[in-house]
């Protein structure tokens, strides 16, 4: 019988050695729009992170300029004030030195423009001299914060104080000053640089730091001395609590941080640094919201195109893995569709050959077989061997019991003889009737009649009972014949007929036997019985 080929199910839509194609595709697709999405992820951070390196950048160096106009701005004024101190402190203050240094000062302020005016203060807070050309004696200054602070303060460094409204002229003004010793050592009085507040103000509005962005200079008690954009209820306000002084500062004298603003909460790129030799800090600030304007911007434009491109890649994914899908169902319905043909293809080649009583060999395979066999052993000079079986006295049986139990009777004589076949080869079948017969390749007479034999005697040792037969019990009659189909003239014919004669024989002879009959013999005694009983 042909092997079946049906092929296990989980093999079906395999691409290759175990690896099944569809799950393969659906991870191919996935990963795909995963990874596109991660690169896509990935390049809006780095486009972020890039645009916020280059305005920290920007804001340090705008820093480091508004820190650097700041030091030249105090540094000329302060100058000048060092010269003033030395020589209050050498020269005294007599009317004729005062007249001399009052010429200075005015030519002193019309050289720098950002001076406002130059002063001497006297150890009581009067006016000694000023650059101003009409010289007012009459107002005093003990009250001014500067004034206290050398007052009470031995350092002789500079101080730069809040921002104050000047009293001679009442424009907005950043003070620097310096302590006047007497010769003992003592408080002598107050040298006094302002600075016009305007000066800063122009120099700060040349930058372009979009609307929200924010520049300050404060002292370095965390006074705000100027800010913009210009407030001025801002001037003088305290924001030492302020996280560029609280926070930052204390840790570095130069920096940047995102810092949200505790002026007017707009979240800032800040870079803040301290100003060499003065007591100032400045800062230079461009909103986050507008520095990430335009990658906001990018970002949606490239997500946009990013995630059409996901979309579509997705969906002519799931139009490749859904054709797969069919293909593999198809294919796997194809395949069980083969199968199943094949086994009915099968099952009706083994019906078509085999005989529906005995579940023998039929008629028509064993003349097929027949005639293989037959020029086998003629190409081959084979033996082959033929054994007729006929069932004795079967009408009598059929009579006696029925059709039903006749066909019982025939099923088991059926049985008894497929299992009396020793070799493969041997081919066992129903003749027709009650008749049944063995074909046997390669096998001489004495096989053949020993085979005979056994069937004989399973037969009656059967033991069916059967009372028109003298033995009482089924009984089968045996014709056996074999020979070398050498000569070419040998039909496979001649091999049944001979058989047939020797089953003649037998039952001639009393039946329950088995005969043989040889070519050669004449026709008379051509067939020899064995008597078994
Ligand atoms: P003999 O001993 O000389 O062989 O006598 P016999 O009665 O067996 O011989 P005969 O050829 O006269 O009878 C054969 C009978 O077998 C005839 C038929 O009714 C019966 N027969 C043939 N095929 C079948 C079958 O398939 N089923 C049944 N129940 N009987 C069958
Ligand atoms: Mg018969
Ligand atoms: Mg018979």
């Amino acid at each position: 019988m042909a092997r079946s080929r049906s092929l296990p199910p989980r093999l079906l839509g395999a691409g290759f050695r175990g690896f099944s194609l569809l799950p393969l595709a659906i991870s191919f697709v996935v990963l795909v729009c995963l990874s596109l999405l991660a690169i896509q992820f990935w390049m809006t951070l780095r486009a972020r992170e890039v645009q916020l390196s280059e305005a920290a950048r920007e804001s340090a160096n705008l820093a480091q300029s508004v820190a650097q106009h700041a030091y030249d701005t105090i540094k000329e004024a302060d100058t000048v004030l060092v010269g003033l101190v030395e020589r209050v402190e050498t020269d005294g203050v007599s009317d004729s030195e005062l007249a001399r240094v009052h010429k200075l000062l005015v030519a002193r302020v019309a050289e720098l423009r950002q001076l406002h005016g130059i002063f001497i203060y006297a150890r009581d807070g009067s006016w000694l001299v000023n650059s101003q050309k009409t010289l007012l004696s009459n107002l005093n200054n003990s009250d001014r914060d500067y004034f206290n602070y050398h007052r009470t303060h031995e350092d002789r460094g500079p101080y730069v104080g809040p921002p104050v409204r000047s009293k001679s002229t009442g424009q907005w003004i950043v003070t620097v000053s310096r302590r006047i010793n007497m010769p003992d050592g003592s408080f002598g009085g107050v040298a006094l640089a302002t600075i016009d507040m305007n000066y800063f103000r122009l120099f700060y509005e040349r930058f372009s730091i979009g609307e929200k962005g924010a520049i300050f200079i404060a002292n370095g008690k965390g006074i705000l001395l100027l800010r913009r954009p210009f407030d001025e209820s801002l001037l003088g306000r305290d924001i030492s609590q302020f996280p560029v002084f609280h926070d930052y500062l204390p840790k570095s004298p130069v920096g940047t941080a995102v810092i949200k603003s505790g002026v007017d909460g707009v979240t800032r790129i800040n870079s803040y640094r301290r100003v060499e030799e003065y007591p100032l800090v400045v800062s230079a600030a461009l909103s986050q919201d507008e520095v990430l304007a335009s990658w906001r911007l990018d970002t949606i434009l490239q997500n946009a195109v990013g995630g059409v491109l996901v979309l579509l890649i997705a969906f002519i994914g799931y139009r490749v893995v859904r054709q797969i899908d069919l293909r593999v169902k198809s294919e796997a319905g194809l395949l069980e569709a083969r199968n199943e043909l094949e086994l009915i293809n099968e099952t009706l080649a083994r019906l078509a050959n085999q005989d529906g009583l005995t579940g023998l060999a039929n008629r028509r395979h064993f003349d097929q077989s027949l005639l293989a066999e037959f020029s086998r052993a003629q190409r081959e000079d084979g033996s082959l061997a033929l054994v007729l079986i006929d069932v004795d006295f079967f009408k009598q049986y059929n009579d006696i019991y029925g059709h039903v139990a006749g066909d019982e009777c025939l099923r088991k004589i059926g049985k008894v003889v497929g299992y009396s076949m020793r070799r493969p080869g041997d081919l066992a079948a129903r003749y027709g009737g009650e008749e049944m017969v063995f074909l046997l390749p390669g096998t001489d007479l004495p096989g053949a009649l020993a085979v005979a034999e056994g069937v004989r005697q399973a037969a009656q040792s059967l033991g069916v009972e059967h009372r028109g037969n003298p033995l009482g019990v089924v009984t089968v009659s045996v014709g056996v014949a074999a020979f070398m189909p050498t000569h070419l003239e040998n039909q496979a014919v001649e091999l049944v007929e001979l058989a047939d004669t020797a089953l003649y024989k037998a039952k001639a002879s009393g039946r329950n036997q088995v005969c043989y009959a040889s070519p050669c013999e004449p026709a008379e005694q051509d067939a020899t019985a064995f008597a078994f009983r």
